[in-house]
């Protein structure tokens, strides 16, 4: 087998490296195959990119874990605060709103209901949270009625 030049300066020169440290990095050369090397010199060039590509990178993911973990301790605070802000309202956010109707409370549920669709939610889905069944009477519903803020709501392709 004859030598192979240098993939990257096309050099012949002593030291030949594979480039098993340049898969997966934004560096590999372009085209460049296992059957290739690469020279001493290119290849120490190209292996300090990698390794500040990398300390970069690994910055760049620590911050942003940082972040997400902020963002999420701060939802979480946040649901945390809105959750059954009252019985009927069970839970709210500029998206959407969640209403609970329960046998006692028909006229905080209507005013809350009339209260969000003026702010502009829509009723998406009612879950019948089932019947108290007491003897040979009903004694009432539990449910619960999901809000859409009315921009959010993915209309149908045929709506
Ligand atoms: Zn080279």
């Amino acid at each position: 087998m004859g030598k192979i030049p240098c993939y990257v300066c096309k050099k012949l020169g002593s030291h030949y490296y594979t480039i098993d440290d340049y898969w997966h990095s934004p560096h590999t050369p372009e085209g460049i195959t296992e059957y290739d090397r690469v020279c001493h010199e290119c290849y120490h060039e190209v292996k300090k990119e990698i390794l500040q590509y990398k300390k970069e990178h690994k910055e760049e993911n620590k911050r942003l874990k940082k972040e997400e973990e902020k963002d999420k301790e701060f939802q979480e605070a946040e649901v945390k605060g809105k959750w059954k802000k009252s019985a009927t309202i069970e839970y709210k956010d500029e998206y959407c709103t969640i209403l609970h109707r329960m046998i006692n409370n028909k006229v905080q549920f209507i005013k809350a209901f009339s209260d969000i669709t003026k702010q502009g939610y829509r009723l998406i889905v009612q879950d019948e949270g089932g019947s108290v069944n007491i003897g040979i009477i009903n004694a009432g519903m539990d449910s619960y009625y999901y809000f859409q803020k009315i921009e959010y709501i993915t209309l149908r392709d045929n709506d």
